[in-house]
């Protein structure tokens, strides 16, 4: 192992021997009985679901490693890329010893997951008025010499922005030797800044986060990767439960991912309403800004009402929103969802006024 790595893996995880599940020596051939597992030898239900699966489906990675144009080394497979970030923080951070670098406002679970496991959290604030663009600088000195984890995510939620390659690549240089950057593309697809996925098996400290939740439609599927040279891979794979995906949702992800001709229409019908939206929201009375955003959701500045409360008469409308306070986040829908939002807002903004 590289000797920095070595120097910022937890002791514990360096140490252990992963555990040798049922399946881990390969996918068992057709004419082999199999009484190395206490499976049954019937089906509760239709599709060999007596079976366990493998714990990591060649098929799957191989499929996953193409559409992200990496090795099937470079690939963690995740319920979720939320799995993948709790297995960094438990690689990568000592309870109460380590922290982890956020940017702020940024994706809640990174910094739930670093309590989960007792680590710190720092904060980079990413000011409105220069557009929530993300500063090296600024990022290197909120670190500390105990921070291991650094997270990035591109474009970001819930303010929307890329950050280019040229500001990635230069936090990884920065932190060369000493701590690992977490680029979280979950919102890659909708953006035009190309993906750094490709490079994370190279620059060495980099992982990239990849998700088939949102792009794909598949939020309820369950799965995502991390994308990480080999040896941060098989230090995942060591702290992560022993059958991650379950046999129809690997099924169902493989079925998927051959039909990336449709996701990419939906990702330009996302695109197309996301201007669209933006363009209507700006027009009413009680929206003061709207962000600009690569993502499939709008960062919105109110005025007159506080979000939590335009929040809740927009979903006495019948329409739900996140409240981010002091902004509120909506998701770009279909059209007519998009056209009920708008319609919402007139009505809530017609009840504001009339008081
Ligand atoms: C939605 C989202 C994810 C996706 O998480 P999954 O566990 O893959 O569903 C990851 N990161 C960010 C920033 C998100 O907004």
């Amino acid at each position: 192992m590289k000797p920095w790595l070595e120097r910022v893996v937890r002791p514990a995880v360096l140490g252990m021997k992963p555990y040798g599940s049922a399946r881990s020596l390969g996918a068992p051939v057709e004419e082999e009985i199999l009484l190395d597992a206490n499976e049954s030898p019937w089906s509760g239900l239709d599709g060999s679901l007596n079976r366990y699966p493998e714990p990591k489906s060649e098929k799957l990675v191989a499929a996953l490693s193409s559409l992200y144009a990496c090795a099937p080394e470079n690939i963690f497979l995740g319920r979720g890329s939320d799995e993948a970030i709790d297995c960094l923080l438990r690689c990568f951070c000592e309870s109460v010893q380590s922290t982890v670098l956020t940017l702020a406002p940024s994706y809640g679970v990174y910094d739930i997951a670093a309590e989960i496991q007792g680590a710190g959290v720092l904060k980079v604030t990413l000011e409105e008025s220069e557009g929530f663009e993300v500063v090296v600088e600024r990022v290197v000195a909120a670190a500390k010499d105990d921070t291991r984890l650094v997270f990035l995510c591109s474009p970001n939620n819930p303010t929307g922005g890329s950050i280019s390659v040229e500001t990635v690549r230069a936090v990884c240089a920065a932190f060369a030797g000493r701590a690992v950057v977490v680029l979280d593309e979950a919102y890659g697809e909708f953006s035009d800044t190309p993906s750094l996925g490709p490079e994370a098996g190279t620059i060495e400290n980099l992982v990239v986060l990849r998700t088939l939740s949102k792009a794909w439609g598949l939020a309820g599927l369950r799965v995502g990767v991390c994308i990480a040279g080999p040896e941060i891979v098989e230090l995942m794979d060591r702290v992560r439960a022993p059958y991650p995906l379950a046999r129809p949702v690997l099924a169902l992800a493989l079925e998927a991912l051959e039909k990336r001709g449709e996701m990419e229409q939906r990702v330009t019908l996302i695109r197309a309403e996301r201007e669209r939206l933006s363009a209507l929201l700006a027009g009413l009375d009680l929206v003061e800004i709207v962000y600009a955003s690569d993502a499939n959701f709008l960062l919105l500045r109110l005025r007159e009402l506080e979000v939590v409360d335009a929040a809740a008469r927009l979903r006495s409308e019948g329409v739900v929103v996140r409240a981010k306070s002091p902004y509120l986040r909506v998701s770009v829908g279909a059209q007519i969802e998009n056209d009920r939002l708008i319609a919402a807002f007139k009505k809530v903004g017609e009840a504001v006024c009339a008081k």
